[in-house]
């Protein structure tokens, strides 16, 4: 190990006296953190929730598209929601109505009106790191609605069942609801309260 750690990289994996190991552990990889890696790891999310999350944002849940580059015969390759346009990561979280109507519900139930409208630039909405309490249930929402839009579209295909909005939408406040519940209230800065009081978390 000694021929590929410098003195460089120890000084480097030393942050407040501390030795990091992940930081250690990204050097010796090679590789910096993806910039959206904190809103996809975010704690507030269930741990089901983030690995959807980030295997949609890098566009590797099987979508039909996907199966069908793996020259896999499909009888359809369209949407199974809505069978309306052709299955892609872009169609199932952006375009199709299903995702369109969870995503509006669900933010403005956070009163963000900011929710990107296209894959890209949802991309770039994740970059940066959720701080505050209220960022971090942004985060989760997201996580929390991606995951609901491909749990639907499984139920679309495999048990010819697709939820309603109105059902998704609850889904996600229920989830977050229980994530809230577990965290310190004496902790929590005033701000905070009123922020999840006004979103009927507390
Ligand atoms: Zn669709």
């Amino acid at each position: 190990m000694r021929a590929f750690i410098s003195k460089e990289m120890i000084d480097k994996a030393i942050v407040n006296s501390k030795f990091k190991t992940s930081k250690m552990y990204f050097q010796l990889m090679n590789r910096d953190k993806v910039p959206s890696a904190s809103v996809i790891w975010c704690s507030l999310s269930l741990p089901k929730h983030r690995f959807i999350l980030w295997q949609a944002s890098l566009k590797h849940l099987l979508s039909r598209d996907n199966l069908l580059k793996c020259h896999m015969q499909l009888t359809s390759s369209l949407c199974p929601i809505c069978e309306v346009q052709q299955e892609c990561h872009e169609h199932l979280f952006f375009q199709c109505q299903f995702a369109y109507q969870v995503r509006k519900g669900v933010a403005n139930w956070l009163g963000s009106l900011i929710w990107p409208a296209c894959f890209q630039d949802w991309i770039r909405w994740m970059e940066g790191k959720p701080k505050s309490l209220q960022q971090k249930i942004v985060a989760a929402g997201l996580a929390a609605s991606v995951y609901l839009v491909w749990w639907n579209r499984n139920q679309c295909v495999f048990n010819s069942f697709s939820m309603s909005v109105c059902k998704a939408v609850s889904l996600v406040q229920d989830s977050i609801k229980a994530r809230v519940t577990s965290l310190s209230k004496a902790k929590m800065k005033s701000t905070d309260i009123v922020f999840l009081r006004s979103l009927n978390l507390l």
